[in-house]
């Protein structure tokens, strides 16, 4: 299978300067393109028969348009606009296939990368010594950690923050894995990353969290610095670095659950959630970001193929945290502060997170979920039997009694403390 690996470089002034230019010129060309793509958008909405073009014809163009009154274009390599026009036309292809937004201009000094390719890919140029790649019309690189392949038929530079990547594709073989690995159900949470129903549990970094002061007075001290001058490019370079740092310490976190995901069980489920229906909640929306979810799915994606595993997405509507995973005949309204699940039924206790992993866990196409009932009871000493009892308005106290097979409660609910 084919799987990816980026490594820091380590380039001399010269050739910071050359990966700056090429990442320019691709801006430039990709830019372009979509200005003339977003033209003829708008020539077809009254003539259909124009035609939209295609990688090919913008690349045309831009041969004979462009390269011409800009002979800074032939400073770089060849593939280095071509590639950003392909990726541009794929950008709308998605558009159209309604899988990502409508591509936007590029900003100068964001999201910085390129393309290099050379020879083909039974015979590819981009050699590397081990300590050293040698670019096309770049040079001899240094590199802060071996590559896995000897050669590579293409590649992409990138930068984060002030250092630049270099990211290639390679063919790795399979690993052997155990013959009987459980499977496992996993249980995204808020307050922690992942619980899962072997009971075991892993902590959220919350590196923004943690760093938000940080963050807060490098974000204050670069909106104080004069436009343009050095110093604020200074503090734009240190507040860019800390991102780099957040986002480090999230990626290593979530990259040692999926690997142990993968790595040691057969079958993997875990929440089809939609993120963006998280985000809207603003209480929820900086904890969820925190976590990364949508790079928590994607390294699922490709790991368990490595490791010849089984990603399962348990349907977006299944009540994980209302059914009691013990009898799983019981369900009742999970608030989100509350913390543990009590079943009326059975008797069942348990932490809330771990509870919904084992449904996870258990879930199949066509399961029995069973309604919702009123009847809970509830650990914080609050009885949620009545629907939408937070009624500012209401301001009596009130008195209910929760009867259990297992247990009698009286409990008392206060409203009025909660207006
Ligand atoms: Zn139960």
């Amino acid at each position: 299978m084919l799987l990816s690996i980026k490594v820091e470089l380590i380039p001399n002034n010269k050739q910071i300067s050359a990966f700056k230019k090429a990442s320019g010129i691709a801006r430039h060309a990709y830019n372009w393109a979509n200005a003339i793509f977003k033209d003829t958008l708008q020539l077809r909405s009254t003539d259909k028969s124009i035609k939209l073009p295609s990688s090919i014809d913008l690349h045309k163009r831009l041969v004979a348009e462009v390269k011409t009154v800009n002979p800074w274009y032939y400073q770089t390599n060849k593939n280095v606009p071509q590639k950003a026009i392909k990726d541009l036309r794929t950008a709308w292809d998605r558009f159209f296939k309604k899988l990502a937004q409508q591509p936007r201009f590029k900003k100068k000094g964001k999201f910085d990368s390129f393309y290099l390719e050379s020879g083909s890919k039974t015979k590819p140029k981009i050699k590397s010594d081990g300590k050293r790649i040698k670019l096309p019309s770049i040079g001899w690189v240094r590199l802060t950690e071996e590559l896995p392949v000897k050669a590579t038929h293409n590649c992409v530079i990138s930068r984060t923050a002030d250092k630049w990547f270099i990211a290639i594709k390679y063919e790795v073989e399979k690993p052997i894995v155990e013959a009987d690995r459980p499977s496992i159900g996993v249980d995204i949470g808020i307050k922690e990353l992942a619980v899962c129903s072997n009971g075991k549990v892993f902590k959220n970094p919350k590196a923004y969290r943690r760093m938000s002061k940080r963050l807060k007075h490098l974000q204050r001290r670069l909106s104080k610095k004069k436009l343009c001058s050095n110093n604020r490019k200074k503090a734009v370079s240190r507040l860019a670095k800390l991102h780099a740092h957040i986002a480090n310490i999230r990626k290593d976190a979530i990259h040692k659950l999926t690997t142990y995901l993968a790595k040691n069980h057969s079958i993997i489920k875990i929440e089809d959630l939609s993120i963006k229906a998280f985000l809207r909640n603003h209480r929820l929306a900086g904890a969820i970001a925190d976590c990364g979810m949508h790079d928590f799915k994607r390294q699922l994606e490709y790991k368990t193929e490595k490791f010849s595993s089984k990603l399962i997405l348990v349907e977006r509507m299944f009540p994980s945290s209302q059914i009691c995973s013990n009898c799983g005949n019981h369900r009742h309204k999970m608030p989100l502060k509350e913390r543990i699940f009590i079943c009326p039924e059975c008797g069942h206790t348990e932490d809330r997170d771990l509870n919904a992993s084992k449904n996870i866990e258990r879930w199949f196409e066509g399961i029995y979920i069973p309604i919702r009932s009123d009847q809970t009871v509830s650990s914080t000493g609050i009885a949620c039997g009545v629907d939408k009892p937070f009624n500012r308005q209401i301001k009596a106290t009130l008195k209910q009694e929760v009867n259990t097979k297992t247990n009698y409660v009286q409990l008392c609910l206060d409203l009025g403390s909660f207006g």
